[in-house]
């Protein structure tokens, strides 16, 4: 080889290398988060009325929200919208919806205007590998996911989706479901479980709905029991809860209110800091208690 051929190759080669050493370079930078790494709630909603009352729950919700960073976005699993298969809300503008009876016609006028995100909504559908998720043009936001996070963003101006549950799944798929969301918390995405950890409509006393809190032995037992296993990070324990005896069965006669907690607590990695807050029973057969993981 001449040498001038030699320092051509030379050249040659080290241009190579900082051209490797830029795509190194920009591999790693979209491995970096986008944005710092967010929150994820689990939000005990409790009756629909929480949505137009000024009480101790509202308040609670209004704080985390002043807590935490303001998201680009919000992805909620409500207990209010059990499917057959699993879709997330894809429009422009999801509706408000009203879905219960016998209150007051002041809540029905509320609506809560949030802009949805069919990008979110795409990508959602693209990270799920576990199952096929459909885009849904027709739901919107249920109270579950309305009537708490209004009183996070009063202005309405993060956007949301709705993820259903598909209620023909068990536990441990809608936690594993859970966890492929993961990604989102990297790119501004509020992920938030709406639900009640004890929840026994059938067994709620109507006349302790107001004043001093009030909360059946079996319903403060499982509720000892469950926040003593969420703050240990058992979640194993969680998953199978059928198979925690008798208060717990009473706490979750169906698990639609309670897997949104399930979907919460998939995303807590081992550096993730949790704590409760609401957790106070109401009627004797609810609980509001919240959590926030950081
Ligand atoms: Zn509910």
């Amino acid at each position: 080889m001449k040498r001038s051929d030699f320092i051509k190759s030379l050249t040659l080669l080290s241009l190579l290398s900082s051209t490797m050493k830029a795509s190194a370079l920009k591999k790693l930078s979209d491995n970096l988060s986008p944005s710092p790494k967010m929150p994820v709630l689990f939000l005990g909603h409790g009756s629909p009325m929480n949505a137009i009352e000024e009480n101790e729950f509202v308040k609670g919700f209004r704080q985390v929200g002043n807590e935490i960073i303001k998201p680009s976005a919000i992805l909620c699993v409500s207990a209010h919208w059990e499917t057959k298969g699993t879709f997330v809300t894809a429009m422009d503008s999801p509706r408000t919806i009203h879905d219960f009876g016998g209150f007051p016609q002041e809540l029905h006028n509320v609506q809560y205007p949030a802009p949805g995100d069919p990008n979110l909504a795409s990508k959602t559908k693209s990270i799920i590998s576990s199952t096929d998720v459909e885009l849904d043009y027709n739901w919107g936001l249920d109270h579950g996911s309305w009537s708490v996070i209004k009183h996070l963003y009063p202005d309405a101006d993060v956007p949301v989706i709705q993820l259903s549950l598909d209620y023909r799944k068990s536990a441990q798929y809608h936690y594993e479901l859970a966890q492929e969301l993961q990604k989102l918390r990297y790119q501004g995405v509020l992920i938030i479980g709406s639900g009640n950890i004890v929840h026994n409509l059938r067994k709620v006393a109507w006349d302790k709905l107001n004043g001093e809190p009030f909360a059946y032995d079996w319903a403060i037992e499982a509720r000892t029991k469950m926040n003593e296993l969420i703050l240990e990070g058992d979640h194993k324990s969680l998953i199978n809860f059928n198979s925690l005896g008798k208060s717990m069965q009473l706490a979750i006669p169906t698990p639609e209110h309670y897997l949104p907690l399930l979907y919460t607590l998939a995303l807590k990695d081992e550096k993730d800091n949790i704590s409760l807050f609401n957790d106070k029973p109401v009627g004797g057969s609810l609980t509001m208690t919240s959590l926030k993981i950081t």
